[in-house]
Formats: structure tokens, C-alpha cells, sequence
């Protein structure tokens, strides 16, 4: 007994390398339009940026040897390091809440637990223009969700030692695009420019819209 209609078969494996192919090139172009351009624009104003931590507080910001240029790590000078509100910079829609890399066990309870990888707990936010900043090694799970839009002096999350950290401190950043930038807070430039030397100093935190809410 013989079996169906081969021509029709034969037919259709011929259509389906040719509907893949056709749904990989729709998916670069896509890719190219969405992804590729939006990079390639001139970017927006740089956004009033505010220090990511409470209005009127002085916290140390610095750089060490091996940490990547423009990278700024905030260490609070009063309190308890662990748990500290860590800011939005300003106003824009959080395009990451989650894990970089592996938590380790580093908490309150176990400080020198073991060390995990990357990030940790943390958040990015696009604030428009390709303008965006990031907030690395909080303590527990983001306050915040993908999509959420947030305003300049929301809390994002507590500070913590997630990820690769030593101690409970913030990893800070603002990017341009793909390409990190020199920290500027309030409308004056950090200086944080290289990772050539160990580099601290006190800074007081004008984030102040949102503390009214
Ligand atoms: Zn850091």
C-alpha cells in the first residue's frame, strides 16, 4: 500500500526553508529598526541627574583600581550601611528589575557570606533620549518592575552586597547608549572619569522632588 501525495509533501519542504528564511530577514529588520537606529540618533539632553540616595544626605562616592571607568560606588557615612533607600535618579521607565550574574550570601545576617557574581539585585532605568542609569547590588529583590514608570527621588530598592560586592555599598551608573559616561549629579560633573586610582569623596544628595510624596 502506498502512502499520501508526494508532490504536495516535496512542495511543502520546499515552502518551509523559504518561510524561515523570510521570518529571519522580517527579524533583522525589525531587530535593525527598533534596536540598531534608535543607537545611531543623536542622543537627548543630558537629563538633570540627582545622587541616588536620600535628599540632604552625605555619602562617600568613589572608584577603585580594576573597576571599570566612570563606574561610582555610594557608600553611606551614617547608619546602618545595610538597607538604605536607594533613589531614582530621575524620572523614566525601568527597563530591568531582576539578577545579574548570582546573589551569593552576602546579608545583614552574614556579612561576609559568600561572594556571588555580577550584579546582583538590580535595576536600570531609561529616562528618554537614550539617557539611562543602573543600580547594582541591592539587598533584596527590586522595589520596582519592568515597564514601571518612576519619578526623580522613588525608591527603587535598599541598599545591599548582592552580586560581586565586598559590602554593602551601590554600584552606580549612567550610559548613554551602549556607552558608559562620567557621573554628573545636580548638574555638576563627579570628576569619577578612570579607574586608575582609589578615588573618594563626600557628596550631599540634592534628590529632593520626591520627598514630598
Ligand atoms: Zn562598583
Amino acid at each position: 500500500m502506498t502512502t499520501g501525495h508526494p508532490r504536495s509533501h516535496r512542495r511543502n519542504r520546499r515552502r518551509l526553508p523559504r518561510l524561515l528564511l523570510a521570518i529571519g530577514v522580517v527579524g533583522v529588520l525589525a531587530a535593525v529598526a527598533y534596536v540598531v537606529v534608535p543607537q545611531l540618533l543623536p542622543p537627548g539632553p543630558r537629563p538633570l541627574f540627582q545622587m541616588p540616595v536620600g535628599c540632604g544626605e552625605t555619602w562617600q562616592v568613589g572608584t577603585y583600581p580594576g573597576h571599570g571607568d566612570y563606574d561610582v560606588d555610594f557608600f553611606p557615612l551614617k547608619g546602618d550601611q545595610w538597607g538604605q533607600p536607594v533613589l531614582a535618579s530621575y524620572a523614566g521607565t525601568v527597563t530591568v528589575a531582576g539578577i545579574n550574574g548570582s546573589l551569593g550570601g552576602r546579608t545583614p545576617d552574614n556579612p561576609e557570606g559568600p561572594r556571588g557574581r555580577g550584579g546582583g539585585y538590580w535595576v536600570k532605568i531609561d529616562h528618554g533620549g537614550r539617557w539611562e542609569t543602573q543600580y547594582l547590588h541591592l539587598l533584596e529583590p527590586p522595589m520596582v518592575a519592568v515597564g514601571d514608570q518612576v519619578v526623580q527621588g522613588e525608591q527603587i530598592g535598599r541598599i545591599g552586597s548582592t552580586g560581586n560586592s565586598g559590602a554593602p555599598h551601590l554600584h552606580y551608573e549612567q550610559r548613554v547608549g551602549w556607552r558608559k559616561v562620567e557621573t554628573w549629579f545636580d548638574g555638576q560633573p563627579s570628576g569619577i572619569t578612570h579607574d586608575d586610582a582609589e578615588y573618594t569623596m563626600r557628596l550631599t544628595s540634592n534628590n529632593c522632588a520626591g520627598a514630598q510624596s
